[in-house]
C-alpha cells in the first residue's frame, strides 16, 4: 500500500460546469481515485474552487456585487455540479480560506528567502476612467507583426506570437473600448530561468506520462522567462513582506495562488481529520511521505502550470533550483508524479463554449439522465489520449446497446441466476491470494464539501 495523492484541477468559480470540463478533470480524476482505493492505496483526493483573479473582479463590477459574493455563488453552484457527478473528493474546498492564505503566503517568502522571487519595474496599462490596472487579456488591438485588428495584450490569436499590450497598434479596453494609460509599476517576478536544469532533469526522470504531455513539457523549458507573480489588483492573497503587506492595490497573481490549492488543500484536510501533520504522508519527500505518489489531473490547456510552475515552486521552497537554498517549515515538498493531462471534448464537431452557447451544462444534463450514464460515456469515449466529440447518438448508443444491453444484462443475469440457483445473493466469502490483492474494501472517509 502507498499513499496516492489525486490533485484534481480546481475549477474557475465564474460560472456552472459544462461536461467538457468534467470530461478533463473530473471524472477521469474520480476513476482513477476509487480504483487505487479498491487497489489498497491511502488516496488523498483533493481540489476546490479557483475564486481569485481579475475575471471574477470584472465580473462582480458589473453586476454590482463584491467579488466574495460572486465566488460565493459559483463556489455552490460547482460544489452541486460536481457533487451530483458523484465524484468522490476527499475535502473540496476553496482558495478564499485563511488556511489557503497562510500556506500561499508560506511559499511566497520561502521562495523569497532563497532568492527565486526578484522585484521588477514593468510598465502596466490601467483604465483612466476607473484608474484600476487593466490586465493583458482585456486589452485588444491591431497586432504589430500580422496586423489582425482583434489581438488580444497577451497573445494575438491570428499568428500565434505572445504580445506585450504596449506593443499593440490602436490598444483599447475591452471592458469599456477606452484607450488605456502606460505607467510604471513594480512587481514580484518569479525566476523560472533558474530551475531549468532541476525541472530538465525531473521531467527526464518520468516514466509512463502520455507521450504527448511529456513532449509538450519538455519544449517548454527551451523558453522560460521570469514571470509576474503580483498584480494591481484588490482581490487576492495579499503580499507578505515588509511594506507590502498592508497595501491594497498589490496581491498575488491568482495563478500563482491556485497551484499551491493542492497543498493548502491537503494541510486542510488533516487539520478537519483530527491529525494536523497527516498531510505529510503524501507531501514529506524526506520522511513520511517519501514513498507517496501524486497525479496531478487536469485539461491540456493546463499543461504549463502542472508541468513547469507548480513543480518550480515546489523546487524553489526546498531549495532545489540554480540559486541553492533551505527548505522552509513545511519541508522539503514531494513534486507530482505524473501530470495527467485530457485532450478536449468537442460538441457535435464544435468547440464548447459557453460564450457561443455550444455547451450542455452539467446540472442540465443531470436533469435528464443518471450520472453514471455521462461517466460511462467518459470513462469510455472520452478524450483521453486526443480530442474525442460528444454527439448525443453516441451517447445514446453507448448507453443503450453497451451500459444496459451488455454490462447491465450481465449484472441482471448473474444476479437472477443467483437466486434461482441459492434463492438468495450469496454472503461476499474469503478473498483468495489473488483477488485481495486487486480488491481490499477500505474504510470510507467522510467526503467534505466546503461551502
Ligand atoms: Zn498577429
Amino acid at each position: 500500500m502507498s499513499h496516492v495523492l489525486a490533485a484534481v484541477a480546481w475549477p474557475y468559480a465564474n460560472g456552472p460546469r459544462h461536461i467538457g470540463h468534467v470530461s478533463g478533470f473530473g471524472v477521469p480524476s474520480d476513476v482513477f481515485s476509487r480504483y487505487m482505493r479498491m487497489a489498497g492505496h491511502d488516496v488523498l483526493m483533493v481540489s476546490g474552487t479557483d475564486e481569485h483573479g481579475t475575471p471574477i473582479q470584472v465580473q462582480a463590477d458589473k453586476e454590482g456585487v463584491t467579488p466574495r459574493e460572486l465566488a460565493d455563488r459559483y463556489n455552490r453552484v460547482i460544489v452541486e455540479d460536481l457533487h451530483g457527478l458523484g465524484l468522490s473528493y476527499d475535502l473540496f474546498t476553496r482558495t478564499t480560506t485563511g488556511n489557503h492564505y497562510t500556506v500561499v503566503q508560506e511559499l511566497f517568502e520561502g521562495l523569497h528567502r532563497n532568492g527565486y522571487i526578484v522585484p521588477k519595474v514593468t510598465m502596466g496599462a490601467i483604465s483612466p476612467s476607473t484608474g484600476r490596472t487593466l490586465p493583458d487579456r482585456y486589452i485588444e488591438g491591431t497586432c504589430p507583426i500580422c496586423g489582425y485588428d482583434s489581438a488580444r495584450g497577451d497573445q494575438c490569436d491570428n499568428c500565434g506570437n505572445q504580445l506585450d499590450p504596449i506593443d499593440l497598434v490602436n490598444p483599447r479596453s475591452k471592458i469599456n473600448g477606452e484607450t488605456p494609460r502606460f505607467v510604471e509599476t513594480e512587481h514580484f517576478f518569479l525566476d523560472l530561468p533558474a530551475f531549468a536544469q532541476a525541472l530538465g532533469k525531473w521531467l527526464d526522470s518520468r516514466e509512463g506520462w502520455r507521450p504527448n504531455v511529456l513532449r509538450f513539457s519538455k519544449n517548454l523549458l527551451d523558453d522560460l522567462q521570469p514571470r509576474a507573480i503580483t498584480r494591481d489588483l484588490e482581490w487576492g492573497v495579499p503580499i507578505p513582506l515588509e511594506g507590502w503587506r498592508d497595501r491594497t492595490d498589490k496581491r498575488i497573481y491568482v495563478w500563482f495562488d491556485a497551484v499551491i490549492g493542492y497543498l493548502s488543500a491537503s494541510i486542510e484536510w488533516a487539520r478537519r481529520s483530527g491529525d494536523p501533520e497527516a498531510w505529510r504522508r503524501w507531501w514529506d519527500a524526506d520522511g513520511a511521505g517519501e514513498e507517496a505518489r501524486g497525479y496531478y489531473f487536469m485539461g491540456k490547456d493546463n499543461i504549463v502550470f502542472h508541468s513547469v510552475i507548480w513543480p518550480a515552486l515546489l523546487l524553489g521552497y526546498s531549495g532545489e533550483g540554480d540559486r541553492g537554498g533551505e527548505p522552509g517549515d513545511l519541508g522539503h515538498l514531494n513534486l507530482p508524479t505524473e501530470v495527467v493531462s485530457s485532450e478536449f471534448l468537442t460538441m457535435e464537431g464544435r468547440k464548447f463554449s459557453s460564450s457561443r452557447q455550444v455547451v450542455i451544462y452539467v446540472r442540465d444534463f443531470l436533469e435528464r439522465y443518471d450520472a453514471d450514464a455521462l461517466r460511462y460515456f467518459i470513462a469510455v469515449a472520452g478524450p483521453e489520449s486526443q480530442d474525442t466529440d460528444f454527439t448525443w447518438a453516441e451517447f445514446l448508443r453507448r448507453n443503450n446497446d453497451e451500459l444496459v444491453a451488455g454490462w447491465g444484462n450481465l449484472v441482471n443475469r448473474s444476479i437472477s441466476m443467483a437466486a434461482k440457483n441459492f434463492g438468495e445473493i450469496p454472503a461476499a466469502g474469503e478473498l483468495t491470494p489473488r483477488t485481495a490483492r486487486c480488491w481490499r474494501p477500505r474504510r470510507r472517509r467522510s467526503r467534505r464539501w466546503a461551502a
